[in-house]
């Protein structure tokens, strides 16, 4: 279920910061021979921020990681340009520059080739940062009043992305460095809760990967959550729900009623879906974290895969110590697909909601027995 990339490294001390964007702020009036750089990527992005600022175009027409041969795109124009990587002074350098650009190409396009969506996400890095949901559309809008272009919305897209992966680091260095959040938590956070399940990684030939696992599940709950599920209802609501970002995968939560019935969280996990062993891994925790007292209320949907995993030995749930029951809104729902009345609908959620507030009665009655 789970995509390779999802590898958590535990070991590995190599840490290759995502965060190695080149500091460029100016777009030259003028190139010159001798001028040095940082990095490779600065290089392209002053070529790019001159291009763009005069309304020009380049291609590279030569590119290693020592070296980069860029030429006007207009084969009529001798402009040409070679930067190279100094051992010496370890900078870039603009060693060769020939000709001047004959050509007084007009822009015909609205795009410019050299405005590519790395040098976008430079422009915009401010901007993600105040506003990480900023709207494709906003970023056409400020690269037009930037730089005089309309760009595409793909490019605008991807420009997006990686300004979000210099700011925050990507998915893979995210997961990579979940475990060590984890456990800066559980030693800074009094009384923070975290299971984490991993398992082998294979490569693409099947060949088991040393040193290296993968991320299956986790659990979490906080302190406040325990502690705070004493004073709750002794009823307990699990449902799950799909991720739908990068990777897959479902959130499990659990929650509790206070005494004004209102919501209150107790339990999560991040599971592969809704399978009877992730269920069964949640409610193992749930019981054995949060909460441990008898006369509890299971609420859930009809799902398969939780009946199976309560009624597993080791789940830490019987019928001895809880009642397993299902959530109306579930069996109205299921009642709507199949008769498909409105009226009838609400009246099975009402006797549901009379028996459901009988049940908590009694389960109150038997938790204060205890
Ligand atoms: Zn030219």
């Amino acid at each position: 279920m789970h995509n390779v990339d999802l590898q958590t490294d535990f070991t590995d001390p190599e840490y290759r910061h995502a965060l190695d964007h080149v500091d460029v702020e100016y777009s030259p009036d003028s190139l010159f021979e001798g001028m040095t750089f940082n990095t490779k990527e600065e290089v392209q992005h002053v070529l790019n921020a001159y291009h763009i600022k005069k309304g020009l175009y380049y291609r590279v027409e030569k590119s290693s990681p020592t070296l980069i041969v860029a030429r006007c795109v207009n084969s009529t124009c001798d402009w040409r340009c070679r930067a190279a990587f100094i051992t010496k002074s370890q900078k870039w350098e603009l060693r060769k520059l020939s000709g001047e650009h004959s050509c007084s190409s007009p822009i015909i396009t609205q795009d410019h080739v050299n405005l590519g969506y790395v040098y976008i996400s430079k422009s915009i890095l401010p901007l993600v940062e105040s506003d990480p949901s900023i709207s494709i559309p906003t970023i056409i809008a400020h690269i037009k009043s930037a730089e005089g272009y309309t760009i595409s919305y793909r490019k605008a897209w991807m420009a997006k992305q990686k300004a979000i992966e210099d700011l925050h680091g990507n998915w893979e260095q995210s997961y990579h460095d979940l475990p060590k959040l984890l456990s800066a938590m559980s030693g800074f956070l009094n009384g923070f809760v975290v299971e984490k399940q991993t398992r082998p990684l294979y490569n693409q030939q099947g060949e088991m990967v040393h040193h290296y696992v993968q991320f299956h599940r986790v659990f979490w709950t906080f302190k406040p959550c325990i502690d705070g599920f004493k004073y709750c209802k002794p009823i307990v609501q699990v449902d799950g729900t799909f991720l739908y970002g990068k990777y897959k995968g479902t959130l499990l939560v659990a929650v509790a009623q206070d005494g004004n019935n209102k919501i209150f969280p107790i339990a999560f996990a991040i599971v592969e879906g809704e399978t009877a062993e992730a269920w069964f891994f949640f409610l193992h925790y749930l019981k054995r974290h949060v909460c441990p007292q008898d006369g509890l209320c299971l609420i859930s949907d009809r799902h398969e895969s939780i009946k199976n995993a309560y009624a597993r030995q080791g789940s830490g749930w019987t019928p001895e110590n809880s009642v397993h029951v299902f959530c109306i809104r579930h069996i109205a729902q299921n009642f709507m697909r199949h008769f498909k009345n409105t009226e009838r609908k609400k009246l099975i959620i009402n006797m549901g909601m009379y028996l459901a507030s009988l049940i908590t009665l009694i389960c109150f009655t038997i938790f204060q027995h205890y």
